[in-house]
């Protein structure tokens, strides 16, 4: 009862909205405080926070608070918050399920009401941020993605977070000394002029600056919709410009390496990198002191000039540290000599500003990209979902050259029988003379890329060294992939793109090719899989020594064609041969020579037949012919050419035969009125056989010839 109870307060207080109004005066003052530091700050009288009693909320929290489902989530954190607070008495700092560290402080602001401030929801390190993103993007939080998400992203280092807590209840206490009467009022607050109230004032005005390096867009230096690209850019420009300086590189993190995102004057147009650690002590303390660490130029990139004994002979340059929390993010680097101490100073603090919103849109494009990735593998896996194997393969290549804005491409597949690589589908220019070509394993790039298992991303054949290009890349662009695909270890192709509408391909391009490669390679083995189902179908209805249908599928397809026939009244015959005296045949000359005749005279059928007639192998030396559309004085003509076909054929021992050469008999039936199922129809035509093997053999009888005394359902099967 109990729980229900509590469940049900639960349940409210996820609810809650515009709860009580907060204290005259207290949203100004919030407000003013949150954008000082930058972090949000909410005012809580219960469980959730009354709506207008938050200031510069975290767009992540605002995201969960907008959906009851996800709210739910914020519940044992921000949502007892306040009575935490109430009960320790003092602060109580917690991360929650997002990953955002908050403070929660009892404030004292009127007597009765026992009021809680929350204050923070900023994340203290990237890797927090990348898991949360992590949840939006392909976990359990996938309905909360949107654009709004990451308008105010608030990123903080811990002594931001103590340093907000701090300031809160100074603001407090100072709010209770020269608090008015305990009315509620709505906002705008009255302007008081008591001497803490001006205090506080004069320090929101030493805090201007500062209050500005927390914003989202590196206090207006980049409009904030900025891509990373063009906000470097203005943050160096905008350094240059102030300070008069001609040679600046700025560099960030990105896949460990500190590489160069933006430059002007000497370091314009080449390649720059910095040998720092992400928590490179010498760094830190850099940023600590707002003063550059000298670093000079090697082969290497720029490195920290050692603190002892200088380095003669290289020319120095000045790296400002780039700081979040405890890691180093990027640094600016100048060129330029002789800077004063004071630019050195401003430098640094202008770092120090752009620092959070450049690793903010940092993250948010690696989002968005990340986002657009999986969207676009969405898309491939459900569209290279296709049965027919040709179609499969030439499915594969085409989205995945979609994919990756490829205008030529193929895909090979590893043959095992002959140990080659066969290419199963080719597109764009050439495409028809690569169609069907083989690779040798380990030659050419294909077959090296396979058999090393290892992809190859080559942005510039020449610089790369593959000059000249290699013969089966007639390139009309200079960058490629080549993609080994594999499935469970096992080696089963190479897909290569090339020919990139835009730019060249590089690494992003290849992460997009591996989060596909999984789909890629499941569609591939079920095509492979299902190219071999239909040569094991194939197999499983056709006569392995004749190649001619098997009588399995004679048998099906007579009961089809009989009922087609009898719908449209379509005449149909069927024919039943036999070698005459094959034993004989055998025995003289051996199996291996009967086997060869077999193969002769399945042969002479299929050259004397019409290409809708069904020559199947009915058992031993017997064979039976359904003629569609065919009357039965047609089928005696063909029955006839048959035979004579046969006759004719030099058999390699035919002269030693009884008849002076291997000869057929053959029995023809039609359909007629009782002869209308495959049973009575096959029997009917095996009667005729047998008349014509009675007859005299080398001879064609047919059904309505034979003995009307013997009825077609009393012959026995094997009578001949
Ligand atoms: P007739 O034409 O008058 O019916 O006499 P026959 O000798 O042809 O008839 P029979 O049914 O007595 O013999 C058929 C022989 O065909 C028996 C077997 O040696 C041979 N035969 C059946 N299947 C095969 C086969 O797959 N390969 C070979 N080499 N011989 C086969
Ligand atoms: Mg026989
Ligand atoms: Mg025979």
């Amino acid at each position: 009862m109990m729980d229900e109870q509590s469940a049900q307060e639960r349940e409210d207080s996820i609810v809650q909205i515009g709860g009580a109004k907060p204290p005259i005066g207290w949203a100004a003052r919030q407000d003013s405080l949150a954008a000082v530091t930058g972090l949000s700050i909410l005012l809580v009288e219960g469980r959730q926070p009354p709506a207008p009693a938050i200031s510069n909320n975290n767009s992540i929290c605002h995201a969960f608070q907008s959906s009851p489902k996800h709210v739910r989530l914020c519940d044992p954190y921000c949502g007892v918050a306040h009575e935490r607070a109430q009960a320790a008495k003092g602060p109580v700092a917690y991360r929650c399920h997002a990953g955002l560290h908050c403070i929660a402080l009892p404030v004292p602001l009127e007597r009765k009401r026992p009021l809680a401030v929350i204050t923070g929801r900023a994340f203290l390190t990237t890797a927090d941020y990348r898991e949360l993103c992590e949840r939006f993007r392909e976990g359990d939080l996938q309905e909360l993605l949107s654009a709004e998400l990451f308008q105010n992203v608030i990123f903080a280092s811990r002594s931001d977070l103590d340093d907000v807590a701090r300031r809160v209840l100074e603001e407090a206490e100072e709010y209770q000394a020269s608090a008015p009467p305990s009315t509620h009022e709505e906002e705008p607050p009255t302007t008081t002029t008591t001497p803490a109230v001006e205090r506080r004032a004069s320090r929101v005005r030493e805090d201007e600056t500062r209050a500005q390096t927390k914003g989202f867009n590196g206090g207006g230096i980049f409009a904030p919709d900025a891509t990373l690209d063009e906000a470097c850019e203005s943050v160096l420009r905008l350094i240059c410009n102030e300070h008069d300086i001609s040679s600046a590189a700025l560099l960030l993190l990105e896949d460990e390496k500190f590489a160069c995102a933006s430059a002007v004057g000497e370091f314009r147009n080449r390649p720059l990198c910095l040998q720092v650690e992400r928590k490179d002590p010498r760094m830190l303390k850099a940023a600590g002191k707002a003063m550059p660490l000298i670093v000079y130029e090697s082969e290497e990139g720029f490195v920290p000039l050692p603190s002892r004994g200088g380095k003669k002979g290289v020319k120095l340059a000045e790296a400002y540290p780039l700081i979040i929390g405890e890691e180093v993010k990027g640094a600016l680097i100048i060129g330029d000599e002789h800077l004063s101490d004071e630019t050195r100073a401003q430098i640094s603090e202008t770092c120090h500003r752009v620092a959070f919103p450049l690793e903010v849109i940092r993250l948010k494009e690696e989002l968005e990209r990340s986002a657009s990735f999986a969207d676009r593998i969405q898309l491939f896996t459900e569209n290279v979902t296709t049965s027919e194997p040709a179609e499969a393969y030439r499915s594969i290549l085409q989205h995945s050259t979609e994919l990756l804005g490829a205008e030529r491409g193929s895909l090979l597949v590893f043959d095992e029988m002959s140990n080659e690589l066969m290419v199963k589908a080719a597109v764009g220019a050439r495409a028809e003379v690569l169609n069907e070509a083989r690779v040798q394993l380990g030659q050419g790039v294909s077959g090296t890329v396979f058999q090393e298992g290892r992809p190859l991303v080559v942005r510039d054949l020449q610089a790369a060294g593959v000059s000249p290009a290699p013969a089966e890349r007639c390139y009309k662009t200079k960058s490629f992939i080549s993609y080994p695909i594999t499935i469970a270890g096992r080696k089963v192709g190479v897909l290569n793109v090339t020919d990139k509408t835009e730019g060249c391909y590089d690494e992003i391009d290849l992460s997009l090719l591996e989060s596909i490669a999984p789909q890629m390679a499941l569609a591939l083995d079920r095509a492979e899989w299902q190219e071999k189902a239909t040569q094991f179908q194939l197999m499983s209805i056709t006569d392995p020594l004749t190649g001619l249908l098997n009588r399995r599928y004679l048998e099906e397809r007579l009961m089809e064609e009989l009922n087609r026939s009898r719908r449209y009244e379509h005449p149909m015959s069927f024919m039943m041969i036999d070698i005459d005296d094959f034993k004989h045949y055998n025995d003289r000359n051996h199996h291996q020579a009967g086997d060869l005749a077999l193969e002769m005279t399945a042969q002479c059928l299929k050259s004397a037949l019409r290409s809708a007639d069904v020559a199947s192998r009915y058992g031993g030396e017997e064979f039976c012919i359904l003629l569609p559309q065919t009357s039965l004085s047609e089928a005696k003509i063909i029955a006839e050419r048959i035979r004579r076909r046969v006759e004719r054929t030099r058999y390699p021992h035919g002269k030693n035969q009884p008849l002076g050469a291997l000869t057929v008999s053959i029995g023809v039936s039609s359909l007629a009125p009782g002869l209308d199922t495959p049973e009575t129809i096959i029997r009917a035509a095996d009667r005729a056989l047998y008349l014509a093997k009675e007859r005299g053999k080398n001879r064609v009888e047919a059904y309505e010839d034979a003995p009307p005394e013997s009825p077609i359902s009393n012959v026995p099967k094997e009578a001949k």
